[in-house]
């Protein structure tokens, strides 16, 4: 057979070495991974998947001959390793993790080393569990004249937090707080949203294994009484922490409602359905 000029002029050859994405899966329902992380994993020579909140997704969406490799045993060398080798072998290797790639995802410490081999990659993005801990429970992240604000955030473990993004110091906003990786540290949260001056009763939320289904625990309470709540449901892993002044508004009077759908507000898609200074009864914003 005479050789191929270019992988482009033969279907067959494969385009070595390949390209390596880094995939959200997403919170971990597989249905809430994007159409083209999908795409990815259906087309993938191999995966290595971020333990076990993303196997389902791994194997559901996944070619019978993908190499699939959990990488829970493994050390960042010997996954940058593994990742190279691959994109030796195969022209699409899926380095899939929970959530979005790039919230504590070491990403970084991932992409350097391919870079500095020539391999190509690319990060596709997911929904973190901050958003599905949040759809779970029908609760929103910001709300008009309540907060506009989200911080996205964790306790120090064994990572320490930079200089100023002491939790104390980010709760003093009294914006939403989305906070990961600090389930077992729910005292610590408590300490420091009562040091930044949050009432016993500001409403809180947990929620484990957002977006499981039928092992989603949702969770809520107060400052107060949260971690009690949280023990007496034995949830101590894979748990979104929130606290915010929007938790709860579905039920609260006196809500401000959004400007973009004000029938006095007009905008490049809707002329106003009645004069800009008719009553609405409440106050209006973007
Ligand atoms: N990249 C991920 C976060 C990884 S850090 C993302 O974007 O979601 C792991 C932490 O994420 C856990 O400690 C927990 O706080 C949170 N987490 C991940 N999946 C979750 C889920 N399904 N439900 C609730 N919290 C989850």
């Amino acid at each position: 057979m005479r050789p191929c000029a270019s992988a482009s002029t033969c279907a067959w050859l494969k385009a070595v070495p390949g390209k390596v994405w880094f995939v959200g899966a997403g919170p971990g329902d597989p249905e809430l991974i994007t159409v083209k992380g999908r795409a990815l994993l259906e087309r993938a020579g191999a995966i290595l998947f971020a333990g076990s909140l993303v196997d389902v997704a791994a194997t559901r969406y996944a070619p019978a001959a993908c190499v699939i490799r959990d990488s829970k045993d493994m050390t960042l060398e010997a996954m940058t390793a593994w990742l190279l080798d691959a994109a030796g072998r195969h022209d699409t290797v899926v380095r899939l993790q929970t959530g979005d790639p790039g919230l504590y995802g070491a990403l970084i410490e991932m992409t350097r080393p391919l870079t500095a081999a020539g391999i190509d990659w690319a990060v596709v993005p997911g929904v973190s569990s901050a958003m599905a801990a949040m759809a779970a429970a029908g609760e929103t992240l910001t709300l008009p004249e309540v907060t506009q604000t989200v911080i996205l955030t964790r306790v120090a473990g064994r990572t320490p937090m930079p200089p100023g993004e002491d939790l104390a110091a980010l709760a003093a906003h009294h914006s939403t707080l989305c906070i990961y990786l600090s389930i077992t540290l729910l005292h610590e949260v408590q300490r420091a949203l009562r040091a930044a001056g949050w009432r016993e009763d500001a409403p809180m939320l947990v929620v484990q294994k957002a977006s499981w289904p039928g092992e989603e625990k949702i969770i809520r309470g107060t400052l107060a009484d949260i971690k009690k709540k949280c023990q007496a449901e034995k949830v101590g892993a894979q748990a979104m922490i929130v606290a915010s002044p929007t938790l709860g508004a579905g039920d609260r009077v006196g809500i401000a409602r959004s400007k973009l759908y004000d029938p006095a507000f007009a905008h490049r898609f809707r002329q106003a359905s009645v004069a800009a200074d008719a009553p609405t009864g409440e106050p209006v914003h973007e």
